[in-house]
């Protein structure tokens, strides 16, 4: 059997952490087993779907690297749902019923102020034909319930949250068209998982009681129920995923100079029982992707912990990977004498600006004998051979001819050189910055 999975967002946001994580446990879950991923937009919502989240959405998964092997929109499909609800209405499995949610919410309440569960009492079930002809002629538009099968329990195997068991008896029959024909969620997904050949569907444990009623629905369609697997939620670092975390769009996050590769590598194994690991490449978080591994506990997204792992990542990136993303002048050579300092691509500009210069010496300023020192500096740099390692040959020299060691010897080097107190290794940031401007700096002068 090949795998077909699916991720189906409605466009009416930017991918965010959440569903990005859904995204990915689909991409992956098809790619570790050879399978097929789909794309599938859920815009049958007109009035919230846009054409401009959409785009973002393409835009957003190819960013990621998660791009899919076909595609389907459900606002093209209507032809398809209509010719099944058809043969369900013809079936018996979806009535028309004709209160309005005032009188829904009043069942609702009586049932609860009796002590009952607000399970929909099935009225329309029992209207006659006659009963339906007045309605309709006094101007009521039904809207459509899915009729479930009381008969047996709703069971199934769920790959992370194991044997799940539902009482249809206790669900309402859900509402699958409203009186204006618009199609809720619900039938149409059924509908698209069958017709797309989904044989797995993973998805956030939000929708554990959406599967009971769907699974209801692939039966009526005359189809066997694909596999399904619930992820836990995912928390903020506040305990439950705040409005900030939780709406951190793709755009956000890659303005914040996150890289792809570190989102991948933090969802992919956040909530499982693997440690995260700053994986640039898929591979070996595929070899061990395992829904047996993921655990039933909501799991913790920390965003210090996505910029840690973004660090490790940048560190790792060869240049070819960046250079579009680093000032023009930035060679190969100045990307690794930087990267080891990243925490994201764009400060790179920042050392290649204190490369370049000018550069102004820190508070507090030096003292005489600092200056002193860094003028016996200048002398010596102007005398090495620049061409070999400059760093080390100039700071022997200076210790032997001065007897300082340690900070004392190197502070007030780097200090007049880079006009900081940290920074990247100065034996591969000086031959950067060069004999002249080395010279001009260690003198006093700005040495842009
Ligand atoms: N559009 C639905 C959602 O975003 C899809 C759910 C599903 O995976 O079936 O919640």
């Amino acid at each position: 059997m090949t795998i077909v999975t699916r991720f189906a967002p409605s466009p009416t946001g930017r991918l965010h952490v959440g569903n990005i994580r859904t995204a990915l446990h689909n991409w992956m879950f098809a790619r570790a087993h050879g399978g097929r991923f789909m794309l599938r937009i859920d815009d049958t919502d007109q009035e919230r779907s846009e054409e401009r989240f959409v785009e973002a959405l393409h835009q957003d998964l190819a960013w990621l690297d998660l791009e899919a092997d076909g595609e389907a929109r459900q606002s093209a499909r209507f032809d398809l749902y209509q010719a099944r609800f058809d043969a369900l209405v013809a079936a018996g499995r979806i009535y028309p019923a004709y209160e309005t949610s005032q009188e829904l919410d009043l069942k609702r309440k009586i049932q609860l102020g009796r002590g009952l569960p607000p399970i929909y009492d099935r009225a329309a079930l029992a209207l006659s034909d006659a009963d339906r002809s007045r309605l309709e002629a006094e101007g009521i538009k039904p809207h459509w319930r899915f009729r479930l099968d009381h008969g047996a329990p709703i069971e199934w195997g769920d790959m992370i949250r194991g044997h799940q068991r539902f009482d249809p008896a206790t669900m309402s029959d859900p509402i699958v068209r409203r009186a204006d024909g618009s199609w809720l969620y619900m039938l149409p997904s059924a509908i698209d998982d069958v017709d797309m050949g989904i044989t797995h569907v993973v998805r956030g444990e939000d929708h554990v009681a959406n599967t009971a009623l769907q699974i209801q629905m692939f039966a009526a369609l005359g189809s066997t129920p694909p596999t399904f697997a619930h992820a836990a939620l995912l928390t903020g670092a506040e305990g439950k995923l705040s409005k900030r975390l939780g709406s951190l769009g793709v755009d956000q996050l890659r303005e914040a100079g996150v890289e792809p590769q570190a989102i991948r590598a933090l969802l992919a194994r956040l909530g499982t029982s693997d440690p995260v690991e700053p994986a640039v490449d898929m591979q070996p978080l595929l070899a061990a992707f395992d829904f047996a591994r993921f655990g039933r506990a909501p799991a913790r997204f920390d965003e210090a912990e996505l910029m840690q792992l973004n660090a490790r990542i940048v560190h790792q990136l060869p240049f070819e990977a960046v250079r579009d993303r680093l000032p023009r002048a930035m060679t190969p050579v100045a990307w690794e004498a930087v990267r080891p300092n990243l925490s994201t691509v764009t400060e790179a500009a920042d050392w290649w600006g204190v490369v370049e210069g000018p550069v102004t010496a820190p508070a507090p300023a030096l003292s005489a004998d600092d200056g002193a020192y860094l003028a016996v500096a200048a002398e010596e740099a102007a005398a090495i051979d620049w061409d070999g390692d400059p760093w080390h040959v100039l700071t022997q020299r200076l210790k032997e001819c001065t007897g300082r060691k340690g900070k004392a010897l190197f502070l007030p080097l780097r200090r007049a050189l880079t006009g900081r107190d940290h920074g990247p290794d100065m034996a591969a940031l000086l031959p950067l910055i060069g004999r002249d401007r080395a010279l001009a700096r260690l003198r006093g002068g700005s040495g842009g």
